[in-house]
């Protein structure tokens, strides 16, 4: 990048905000994926709204590759930028504008923090549910461009269900206004609905408003233990036919009990070959119902035992381990390859087959924990990506579990978003005219193709 630009931009955002030695641009070359570091030329951290659409335009009009980055948490490689390009960070934009408790709606910067505007709204008596494991770091902006899910998708919905509007600049630095901090809108095409997901190809968000809850009065944890799999899967689907709704319905392998055990030391049944942790939540009358309907539902289908916590501190203690799978499985090896292929729920039994069976012709530790409920699991590979003829095996194993989930009528992602790691599956899930239609969207958006290149569709 010549200077002359490098100075367009510090006059934007100042000179403070510009960072451009080696060691600065690096630490923005990569995300959580397990993809190669690219490195961008020049990374800026405006300061106010105005200004982040000031780089947008300016990023336009010199045909530079613009990379938004909230907190790098996504796992498909999404805020990969392009070497050369720009990358402009969204954690100085963190004001929460509004929180409105008489129609339950809050407007934000994307640059706040997930969990503390889920605790600011919390403070004022409502509930703001999408709650990604990241949430202590991740941004709403991310969020929103990434759809993200939680644990609590299965009653509550994912990020989508709470974005009431996104205002946010369009390549040539426009604001552009959609959605209405009214629980009816259908005013214009749904441009929000189109952000959502978008993975910053489209626009850059400038300001989103969020739909509040309010909160559940009370919830009950319980943990079953089962001797097999399909046991617990079949659990899950009649905890559904029963016509109960948990808030939370989560599952782990023997690999994954047995690795947060040794981590954590939880308490968790080493021996048991799957467990299912249940949140229900509501009225207290109900919880107190549907929390003894699952026991028995779960005793019928075979749970050996189950474990219903007490009082707060039990209940703490069973999402402490299931918050500890994926840390206590990132210590085994060097490399975590964290996946969320998603099936029809009554399918979970085959895709643990499979999955089962893909770890043992590939030779690989794969342990899978998620959200039962929904159908989002999350294999887990450990490996060693230094190792060349085992990183093939990772990278084969992966091919054949996006296979298998497909086969079964799932999907790539349940959560983490496509980015450059899933786009050349994309066209397996959809179609050749899926692709060529969003490429026609996004050319007719973004003509030079600055914004976030190569994501989702690839080129
Ligand atoms: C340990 C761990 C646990 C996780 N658990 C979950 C989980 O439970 N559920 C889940 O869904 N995900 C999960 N994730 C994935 C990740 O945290 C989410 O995708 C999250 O939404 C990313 O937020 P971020 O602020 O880090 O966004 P980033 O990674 O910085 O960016 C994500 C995408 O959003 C775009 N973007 C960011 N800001 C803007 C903006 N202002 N305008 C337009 N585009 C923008 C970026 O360009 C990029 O494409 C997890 C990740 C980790 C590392």
């Amino acid at each position: 990048m010549n200077e002359a630009l490098k100075k367009d931009f510090a006059a934007i955002v100042g000179q403070e905000n510009v960072m451009e030695s080696e060691a600065d641009r690096f630490s923005y070359a990569y995300d959580a994926a397990v993809l190669e570091p690219v490195m961008p030329a020049l990374v800026v951290r405006p300061e106010s709204r105005e200004a982040l659409g000031r780089v947008v335009k300016l990023a336009n009009e010199n045909g530079l590759p613009l990379c938004v980055r909230g907190s790098g948490t996504n796992l498909s490689g999404g805020t990969i930028p392009r070497e050369g390009g720009v990358v402009v960070l969204t954690n100085a934009l963190n004001n929460i504008l509004e929180i409105n408790e008489a129609d339950l709606y809050a407007v934000v910067e994307p640059g706040v923090i997930t969990a503390k505007f889920a605790a600011a709204v919390a403070a004022r008596g409502l509930f703001y549910p999408p709650d990604p494991g990241s949430q202590a770091v991740s941004t709403m902006g991310g969020n929103v461009a990434e759809n993200a899910g939680g644990l609590r998708g299965l009653k509550y919905g994912v990020t989508k269900d709470y974005v009431m509007g996104v205002d946010f600049f369009d390549v040539d630095g426009e604001i552009v206004k959609s959605g209405s901090r009214t629980v009816k809108c259908v005013s214009g095409l749904n441009l929000h609905g189109l952000m959502v997901g978008s993975e910053g190809t489209l626009g850059v968000f400038e300001k989103i408003t969020l739909k509040l809850v309010p909160p559940p009065r009370s919830q009950k944890a319980l943990m079953a233990i089962f001797d097999n799999v399909n046991s617990a899967s079949e659990a899950v689907a009649a905890i559904i036919a029963a016509k109960i709704v948990p808030a939370t319905l989560e599952f782990m392998d023997n690999f994954t009990i047995r690795t947060v055990e040794d981590f954590a030391h939880a308490g968790l049944p080493v021996d048991a070959n799957a467990l299912l942790l249940i949140e229900v939540d509501g009225h207290a009358g109900q919880v107190a119902e549907e929390a003894e309907q699952v026991e028995a539902i779960c005793r019928k289908l075979g749970a050996r035992g189950i474990h219903v916590a007490k009082d707060a501190a039990e209940r703490n203690k069973v999402w402490e381990a299931r918050r500890a799978a994926l840390s206590a499985l990132a210590r085994v090896c060097p490399t975590t390859v964290l996946e969320d292929a998603t099936v029809p729920r009554s399918k979970i039994p085959a895709m643990m087959q499979a999955l089962g069976d893909i770890a043992v012709k590939y030779r690989l530790k794969i342990g899978t924990f998620g959200h039962a409920g929904d159908g989002n699991l999350h294999p887990t590979i450990l490996t060693d990506r230094r190792n060349k003829e085992e990183w093939k095996r990772v990278e084969d194993a992966i091919d054949e579990i996006f296979d298998v989930a497909l086969g079964l009528g799932g999907t790539l992602s349940g959560e983490h978003g496509i980015g450059i790691a899933k786009s050349k599956y994309m066209e397996k899930e959809t179609s050749r005219a899926t692709i060529l239609f969003s490429r026609r969207l996004k050319k007719a958006l973004d003509p030079k193709g600055i914004l976030n290149p190569g994501k989702i569709i690839g080129e």
